[in-house]
């Protein structure tokens, strides 16, 4: 009888190992032309946990660059390349049909990509395309079928089992570690050339903010500030406290929406999710929808006049006081 039983368990081991060696991921790879996006290397990491066979590919105008850099990256297998004009601004009605293509060509299990502006806007696209429900921003993987995600602005984490023939899924980059860029031996190839203009849009131009501070969404620290902040001249302060911390500058919706600063600065349920080693957190009352895009933060220090703000439940170390003595006390000190 133990015997019987143990062949069992050696057998359903076996079976899912087999299972997994036929997983087949297809990662989109986000990228600029010039630089991999460390989202990508954050997807890597999901498909590996997914198991099987990785591939990547690589859509731009003249992104050689990207290619080879993804080749490198620990875990790739096949770099597949679309190197065409029709893909200028990444844009998802000239992507979609080339995914659709790569898909139909190779039969992919799963197709990942990060839950960011370029994810969020291509992948449910390409999910409809293929008749499939899409799995949006999941931050953990049970099986090669079943994913976690939150719900509720983060409330609540929901488990959901896929049953579509293929998982089309966006996953959450500050839940998975970055897979190294390096170590990787990928063999790139050319994807079959073919018209993928369209006449439904024509990418014309962007204008893209350039800044020398490190990216928000991969800063090991930020520096956020909301409505107590009370104008987008004080956030100096916040620049200069930065500086020092070597940190990206964040802020809430409300500071967003009083014109204090840009709104790629918002951080929350519905702007950035952030979880960087340091979060300090300045003028800013921790409304949920704000806390559902930074209480992953490894360390949460909060600055706030109030004793009673919500903030001061999820801080680490909190600090009760006016921000205008003590930004400028603390940079100082620095
Ligand atoms: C669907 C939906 C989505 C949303 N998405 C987001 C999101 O992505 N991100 C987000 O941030 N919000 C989001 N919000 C808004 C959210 O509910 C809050 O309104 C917002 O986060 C509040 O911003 P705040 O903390 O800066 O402002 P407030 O709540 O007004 O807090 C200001 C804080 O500053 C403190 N303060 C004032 N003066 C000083 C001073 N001199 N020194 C020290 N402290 C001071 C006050 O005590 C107060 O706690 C969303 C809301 C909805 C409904």
């Amino acid at each position: 009888m133990m015997l019987s039983r143990s062949r069992n368990v050696l057998q359903t081991k076996k079976f899912s190992s087999l299972l997994k060696r036929l997983e087949s991921t297809l990662v989109i790879a986000e990228h600029n032309n010039e630089k991999l996006t460390p989202i990508t290397l954050n997807a890597l990491t999901a498909a590996k946990q997914i198991g099987g066979d990785i591939s990547v590919l690589v859509a731009g105008t003249k992104c050689a660059a990207v290619a080879g850099e993804v080749c490198k990256a620990a875990g790739v297998g096949k770099v597949l390349v679309a190197d065409d004009q029709a893909f200028k601004g990444f844009t998802p009605e000239t992507l979609t049909p080339l995914i659709l293509a790569t898909q139909k060509q190779f039969n992919f299990t799963h197709i990942l990509a990060g839950a960011t502006a370029f994810g969020k806007a291509l992948l449910p696209r390409v999910a409809a395309k293929l008749d499939v429900s899409p799995v949006s921003d999941i931050i953990a993987i049970k099986s090669a079928d079943t994913f976690v995600r939150t719900i509720y602005a983060g409330n609540a984490v929901l488990t959901l089992k896929s049953k579509d023939a293929v998982k089309v899924v966006s996953i959450r980059g500050t839940n998975f570690e970055a897979a190294p860029a390096t170590g990787g031996s990928g063999k790139s190839e050319a994807v079959a050339a073919a018209d993928y203009k369209t006449d439904k849009i024509e990418f014309v131009s962007q204008e893209l903010s350039k800044s020398d501070r490190p990216d928000l969404s991969s800063a090991k620290a930020v520096v956020s500030g909301g409505r107590g902040m009370k104008s987008g001249d004080n956030f100096k302060m916040l620049y200069d406290l930065a500086d020092k911390l070597n940190a990206a500058v964040g802020a809430s919706r409300a500071a967003v929406d009083a014109g204090f600063v840009p709104n790629d600065l918002q951080v929350g349920q519905t702007g950035k999710i952030v979880a960087p080693d340091l979060y300090i957190a300045v003028g800013i009352s921790g409304a949920i929808q704000h806390l559902a895009g930074m209480k992953d933060s490894k360390t949460i220090v909060a600055i706030n006049k109030d004793p009673e703000a919500p903030i001061f439940q999820v801080a680490d170390f909190g600090l009760v006081a006016d921000l205008f003595k003590a930004v400028p006390e603390l940079t100082q000190k620095l």
